[in-house]
């Protein structure tokens, strides 16, 4: 397939990482945004020394200006956006009578507002060149719903709606737009829920494990290959079997 040039959102994350490694060993230029520099530049280091290069740039995907500059950024270093993986997430986790304005914001913002300001930037170009693929990492958790996460629920089955929605808009300008929803993978993200709490969670997973990110960037390179231009406004679930609905 064609070298393309992919940005991946919040790549120096967990399951980030494995997204920019699988994409740039397809073959794909990968660039991805940092907020903390001398992190990032540790993170871009670790994955030279495996011959992996990826570049960087600062971005704050909840800021429409902040994210408009870092897709500007990656298209002045690499060239137009082809591929977009919208995976930067937070969470800010309790029970909904006790939430503050802030964390229903906040969740929102970084979870579903920046799938418009990262998208909205990358959209005209993809459509002018008559190639694009965009993937959204949401959760089973907006598929099926979960006890303190009433704000990253629905930010996470929000950003569903967007893509079956954006599928729709684009699917005659050779783009597809399409979902992963990943179970509970072994993150910092979920590493941080006290072990009592993730041993629960772990009995309710069929394969008696959490996921790895590498299983989470599987999934988001089968949507990518010019093969997979048939499939737009799909939502897969790479969950271990954890919740087999839509
Ligand atoms: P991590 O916390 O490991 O990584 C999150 C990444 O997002 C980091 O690179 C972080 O950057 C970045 N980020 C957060 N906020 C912003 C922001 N405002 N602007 C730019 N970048 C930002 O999480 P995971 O790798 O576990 O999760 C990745 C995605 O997968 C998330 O969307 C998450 O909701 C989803 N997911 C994760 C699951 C899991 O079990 N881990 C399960 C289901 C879904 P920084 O280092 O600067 O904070």
């Amino acid at each position: 397939m064609s070298k393309r040039i992919a940005l991946v959102t919040g790549g120096t994350g967990g399951i980030g990482t494995a997204i920019v490694r699988r994409l740039a060993q397809m073959g794909h230029q990968v660039a991805t945004n940092f907020r903390n520099e001398e992190k990032a530049l540790a993170w871009q280091k670790a994955l030279a020394d495996d011959g992996i290069q990826a570049t960087i740039v600062p971005g704050d995907v909840a800021s429409p200006e902040a994210a408009r500059e870092m897709v500007e950024a990656v298209e002045k270093s690499l060239g137009p956006v082809d591929i977009l993986v919208n995976n930067a997430g937070i969470t800010r986790d309790t029970t909904f009578h006790r939430m503050s304005a802030e964390q229903w914001h906040e969740v929102i913002n970084t979870n579903l507002n920046s799938c418009f300001n990262v998208t909205r930037p990358v959209i005209e170009g993809m459509r002018a060149r008559k190639w694009g693929r965009i993937v959204q990492i949401a959760s089973i958790n907006g598929q099926k719903g979960q006890y303190g996460q009433a704000n990253y629920a629905a930010a996470k089955a929000g950003m569903h709606g967007f893509t079956i929605s954006l599928a729709q808009e684009n699917a005659r300008f050779g783009i597809t737009v399409n979902t992963v929803s990943p179970g509970y993978i072994a993150t910092d993200m979920v590493m941080a829920v006290p072990e009592e709490v993730r041993e629960k969670i772990i009995a309710q997973i069929p394969t008696g494990r959490l996921g790895k990110p590498d299983e989470i960037a599987y999934a988001v390179g089968f949507f990518v290959p010019e093969e997979a231009a048939w499939i737009t406004g799909a939502n897969l679930s790479a969950n271990g079997g954890q919740y087999m609905g839509w």
